[in-house]
């Protein structure tokens, strides 16, 4: 039988990978560990250039997010607070004849279509009830690995920022609205890791907590709440935004990063989570897709896309479970808030409080402990209602979530290019191009000395990489024909080539001290010059 387009597509994508060096399997000279990646030497640039624009862009651009980094292994008790410990788990059924294991919540993609409750693990045996499965990594910390020294390698990076919500405000001298961003690993015990690194065990991600005031206080000091446009980006943040202008600024501003790094939105696809879907404590979460090569298509055949970042209106649940599970108090006081809330009508008062308290009590309901009772949760609705008249709060949080290694993925696919050419003697070949952004692509330019064996050149070639080099990651190659070498950066994704020849020496005097600037993806070639390269070279990759 033929090999479905797609899954061609991607094995031309892994095989490119290891053959250039973006990503191997992990531990492969013992068998490999499934679900695990190694990044090789342009992949390791290509994820820390993302990385690097992601926190640009998030922080050091912006007046209003700080960063942090917080450890792997935290307090296990962050793990209750955040429900990972009693939740965060996958249905997971065996088949009894192979020990095949799977997720059964993702049968469709595993189920024989023959015999849809068999295993398809060509055995066709019989499947085991489902079973949660945690996947969460545990480990022990300190030497007597007692049930109580349980610790687990963090699923997410957000919790941490959580944690340190009350430090960061601190230090930062931020005010809500304001954000705490972290890059870091997270790891997720999979039961199936599956379409090369788009689910693996050891992951990284990108994570925003933008925190925000709550409706009930915005209206409170705004008198309302503003809306914006349903499509579109909405603009500078203004004072009056609420939740919802809120949550849909942060996707319209993450769509703009992904536009900005050469993923278009025809690239892209939205998944708007149903109110089913939703957890229990969130508003809103609308996920960014990127259409791979093995996404599903919809009926109507078009590409659906697979989930690169998740977009999440979260109110204030997260703040308030470390709340009441460290009892350390979580909320902000606003000045603002008391000054407008004295000044408010009685009826104003009253409908604003009513809406907090309702809140409130629904969420002090479904998280209650075993031991709490309706009065004790009515009365702590009542004391979180109360605090508004003092400008106390507990900030809601909107929560962009990305993973580095979904959208290295996204952008290699996204770049993967060929072209296939038959020459006289009917012999065929096939050429690769990586056809990044100049902004995240590893190699940002190459320098190639015509000859090597001219010492002229290859001294003026130097000097060029001594002038680029302290800026970018630059790439020296004097070996092959300078036709092989143009074609090995294309396959590294390089977006310039710079070539010293006779005429960087002077051998057209008004060529003199110009280099040939080859562009990757149409091969076009001009000339410049030196004093010209730099300031060229970082208007494009930048
Ligand atoms: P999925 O439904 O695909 O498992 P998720 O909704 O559980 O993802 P989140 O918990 O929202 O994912 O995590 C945020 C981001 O972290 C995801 O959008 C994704 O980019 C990344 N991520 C999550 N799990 C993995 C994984 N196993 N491998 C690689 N990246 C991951």
């Amino acid at each position: 039988m033929a090999e479905p387009k797609e899954n061609l597509q991607m094995e031309k994508i892994v095989s490119l990978c290891k053959r250039r060096g973006f990503v191997f399997q992990s531990s492969e000279i013992y068998g490999g560990l499934n679900g695990f990646w190694d990044y090789g030497p342009l992949g390791a640039e290509l994820k820390r250039n993302v990385k690097e624009l992601w926190w640009h862009a998030m922080t050091r651009q912006r007046d209003d997010v700080a960063g942090l980094e917080a450890t792997i292994i935290m307090s296990p008790k962050i793990w209750e607070a955040s429900g990972h410990v009693a939740t965060f788990s996958d249905p997971m059924i065996d088949c009894k004849t192979c020990k095949g294991r799977f997720r059964a919540d993702q049968t469709d993609e595993i189920a024989c279509p023959q015999k849809p409750s068999k295993c398809v693990n060509e055995c066709h045996g019989e499947k085991t009830e489902a079973r949660a499965f945690n996947l969460m990594f545990q480990t022990y910390v300190g030497p007597t690995a007692t049930a109580a020294d349980i610790a687990y390698l963090r699923p997410e990076t957000a919790q941490a920022i959580f944690a340190q919500f009350k430090n960061v405000l601190e230090t930062s001298r931020q005010k809500v609205p304001f954000g705490i961003a972290q890059v870091g690993k997270a790891f997720r015990n999979e039961v199936t890791p599956r379409n090369f690194t788009f689910r693996s065990r050891e992951f990284e991600q990108m994570e925003l907590e933008f925190f925000i005031k709550p409706d009930e206080v915005i209206e409170a000091i705004h008198g309302s709440v503003a809306t914006v446009p349903e499509t579109g980006h909405p603009g500078e943040p203004q004072p009056n935004w609420g939740w919802q202008a809120w949550h849909h600024y942060w996707v319209e501003e993450r769509v703009r990063f992904y536009e900005g790094i050469g993923l278009s939105r025809e690239t892209l696809g939205f998944h708007h989570q149903t109110p089913a879907e939703l957890a229990h404590y969130a508003r809103a979460c609308t996920d960014i897709l990127f259409k791979f090569p093995f996404s599903k298509k919809d009926a109507a055949g078009n590409v659906i896309g697979d989930e690169l970042e998740g977009i999440a209106a979260r109110s204030d649940f997260d703040l308030s479970q470390h709340q009441r599970f460290s009892g350390k108090p979580m909320g902000v006081f606003d000045d603002e808030l008391r000054a407008a809330w004295a000044k408010l009508p009685k009826e104003k008062q009253d409908d604003l409080w009513k809406r907090y308290y309702d809140h409130r009590k629904n969420y002090l309901t479904k998280s209650a402990k075993p031991d709490e009772t309706p009065e004790q949760i009515s009365q702590q609705a009542t004391n979180d209602a109360n605090g508004l008249a003092k400008g106390q709060y507990i900030p809601h949080v909107i929560e962009p979530s990305a993973g580095v290694d979904r959208l290295i993925l996204a952008l290699i696919a996204n770049a993967y290019s060929e072209v296939t050419e038959t020459d006289d003697k009917g012999k065929s070949e096939t050429r690769v191009t990586m056809k990044f952004h100049p902004r995240v692509a590893p190699i940002k330019v190459a320098v190639l000395p015509l000859m090597k064996n001219k010492p002229e050149i290859v001294q003026k070639a130097e000097a060029v990489r001594a002038l680029l080099r302290p800026w970018m990651n630059v790439f020296y190659d004097e070996a092959g024909s300078i036709g092989r070498r143009y074609a090995r950066q294309d396959e590294a994704g390089t977006p310039f080539c710079v070539t010293i020849d006779f005429d960087t020496l002077g051998e057209k005097p008004e060529l003199l001290d110009t280099v040939t600037l080859r562009y990757r993806d149409d091969g076009k070639q001009e000339r410049l010059k030196i004093s010209e390269l730099l300031d060229f070279l970082l208007s494009k990759t930048r």
